[in-house]
């Protein structure tokens, strides 16, 4: 038994030890907040990425689903929540002003609220299209489609590519 122990300790170590260097070296993007290794991340700096394209979603774990079914072609803005009475979550606690000055700053056309199909989801993602109306952006959204109370990180990636795929416009 002591034995065993010993040699699962010898055969973690080593990526234990890979994982903590990873974990420290992972940052928040400045600019669309995902979490990568580099500051701006991989997807920003990518020039082949169309930045006029420009997908907002709840939290980085939302923007791995969607850039792992690889259909949207353009960059990311990270909330780091949604907006909840509830919790407590107000706009302020959200990325919700830098949002804003990326769509002001110019250079976007479309802006896809890929927000979950929860109450709170579909919320924030109205309080949003207040927030960018008078922009001159294309808002569009997931289609239905999404299950009710679907949360994006949970589905697979047929579903997802699908409400990507038939996004629609907003209001
Ligand atoms: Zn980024």
């Amino acid at each position: 038994m002591l034995h065993l122990m010993k040699k699962r300790e010898s055969s973690f170590a080593p990526l234990l030890a890979a994982l903590q260097t990873v974990s420290e070296r992972l940052v928040t993007c400045g600019t669309c907040g995902n979490v990568d290794t580099q500051d701006p991340c991989a997807i920003c700096s990518d020039p082949r990425r169309d930045a006029r394209s420009l997908c907002v979603v709840e939290e980085v774990s939302d923007l791995w689903a969607l850039d792992k079914s690889r259909l949207f072609p353009g960059k990311y803005h990270v909330l780091g929540g949604r907006l909840s009475a509830l919790e407590g979550v107000r706009p302020q606690d959200l990325s919700i002003d830098a949002l804003v000055a990326r769509v002001a700053a110019g250079g976007i056309d479309e802006v896809v609220l890929a927000m979950n199909a929860t109450l709170e989801g579909q919320t924030t993602a109205h309080y949003l299209a207040e927030r960018l109306e008078g922009y001159p952006v294309r808002l569009t959204q997931l289609a239905h489609g999404l299950p009710v109370g679907g949360e994006l990180d949970y589905l697979d990636e047929g579903t997802l590519a699908q409400a990507l795929r038939a996004r629609r416009p907003v209001g």
